[in-house]
């Protein structure tokens, strides 16, 4: 979830993690970054990136949770030292924020991640002749197993890719489901990372989600697919659009708990491939 000192831009109608976007669709161009630049900040260990945006106004400090990085975005004409000194004033939150943040989780051999709800323990398992390249297994201790096999140094690209797919798989079958009760039809459908928003629709229908949504219980992947099949019909959160969404998933407000108590521990699971050696 991002975290501003002032206040947000408007960007496209999306979900997030503990509660919901009023804002309405832009056009993208006018958002766009221009550039952006590295700032090493003395006594920070974490990355910061300072991006030049055309409509930038004023500064604005951000953190990105699933880069663990700060983000400061100026108006075209700051000087990148003005942008240093911004974070410095800003020092104490910045901290604060970064410290709040859940210590990430990368996919490695006996990580534990959840998987539709429930926690599983991967294994990178080594080259195998049969069966899939993921596949799930009992171990005695009750937790089930998610066996990775192939060499060790493609495991967690080949578990994230399988991830993936699966994310894809339940998104696909939800949106069919419920763009066929209201009546709509989405035109395109991508699963990525998309930092703290879990899922978006644009004015073309193209839908996207978020890949940890298949680490949460089925309920909540179905209310963020609901959620943006009804975007189809209501850019918006109005209480028509709300009436869309509760009409298909008469559930909805269980999920919407479920993300706002448990969205952001999601945002553990890194995707990124492991650290080597
Ligand atoms: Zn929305």
């Amino acid at each position: 979830m991002a975290e501003r000192t002032a206040m947000p831009k408007p960007r496209p109608s999306t979900t997030k993690a503990g509660g919901v976007s009023k804002t309405k669709l832009t056009a993208k161009k006018a958002t766009r970054p221009s550039r952006s630049i590295a700032l090493a900040i003395t006594g920070l260990e974490v990355p910061v990136e300072v991006r030049r945006h055309r409509s930038a106004r004023r500064l604005t400090l951000r953190i990105n949770q699933t880069k663990r990085s700060v983000v400061v975005t100026v108006p075209l004409r700051c000087k990148i030292d003005e942008a240093g000194r911004f974070v410095h004033r800003h020092i104490d939150w910045v901290r604060t924020r970064l410290h709040a943040l859940p210590s990430p989780i990368t996919f490695e051999d006996g990580a534990i991640m959840p998987l539709r709800g429930a926690d599983h323990i991967v294994q990178f398992v080594g080259p195998r002749v049969r069966g899939a390249v993921v596949s799930f297994e009992e171990l005695g201790s009750g937790m089930p197993v998610l066996a990775i096999k192939g060499m060790p140094e493609h495991a967690a690209r080949r578990f994230r890719d399988w991830l993936y797919a699966e994310a894809r798989r339940d998104l696909e079958a939800r949106v069919t489901y419920h763009a066929a009760r209201l009546g709509l039809r989405a035109r395109r459908l991508s699963v990525r990372d998309q930092g703290s928003r879990w899922g978006s629709c644009s004015t073309s229908g193209m839908l996207s989600f978020s890949w940890r949504l298949i680490l949460a219980p089925p309920i909540v992947l179905d209310y963020v697919a609901a959620h943006e099949v009804a975007h189809l019909a209501e850019m918006n959160h109005g209480p028509r659009f709300w009436a869309l969404v509760r009409k298909t998933m008469p559930d909805m407000d269980i999920a919407k708990a479920w993300l706002l108590k448990n969205g952001l521990a999601l945002h553990r699971y890194d995707a990124s491939e492991a650290p080597k050696g």
